[in-house]
C-alpha cells in the first residue's frame, strides 16, 4: 500500500500529540476531535482497511484493542464508558487508508452513530 499521513506521524516526518507508544503501534490525538477525548491508536505496520487484515495480523489486531482498553483505563474512562471505532471504507467515512480504532471519549456518545 501507497504511504499514508499516519506514515509520516510514525516516522516523525509531521507532528502529532503522540500519547502512548510501543514496539507494535502509536496513538495521539485525532487532529479534528469528536468528543473530549478523540485518540487514533495504529499500527506501526501498515495495513490499508479492514478487508486487508489477514490472519497473521490477528496478534496485531489484538493489540490494538488491548491498548485501546489500556489508555481507556489509565485515563479513568472504564466505568464511565467510552467507544472504541474503525471505519473500512469512504462509505463508512475511512479518510486515512491505514487502519486505525478511534477511541472516544467524555461525552455520552449517541447511538446508532448517524
Ligand atoms: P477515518 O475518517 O479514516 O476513520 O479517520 C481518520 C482520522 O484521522 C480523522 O478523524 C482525522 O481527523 C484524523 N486525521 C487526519 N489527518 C490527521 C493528521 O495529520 N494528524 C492527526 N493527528 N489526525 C489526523
Amino acid at each position: 500500500m501507497t504511504d499514508t499521513i499516519f506514515t509520516k506521524i510514525i516516522n516523525r516526518e509531521i507532528p502529532a500529540d503522540i500519547v502512548y507508544e510501543d514496539e507494535l503501534c502509536l496513538a495521539f490525538k485525532d487532529v479534528n476531535p469528536q468528543a473530549p477525548v478523540h485518540l487514533l491508536i495504529i499500527p506501526k505496520q501498515p495495513i490499508a482497511t479492514i478487508n486487508d487484515i489477514e490472519a497473521p495480523d490477528r496478534e496485531l489486531v489484538g493489540h490494538l484493542f488491548l491498548t485501546a482498553g489500556k489508555i481507556a483505563k489509565d485515563m479513568g474512562f472504564d466505568e464511565e464508558g467510552y467507544r472504541v471505532v474503525m471505519n473500512c471504507n469512504e462509505a463508512a467515512g475511512q479518510t486515512v487508508f491505514h487502519i486505525h480504532l478511534h477511541l472516544l471519549a467524555g461525552k455520552p456518545l449517541g447511538w446508532p452513530p448517524y
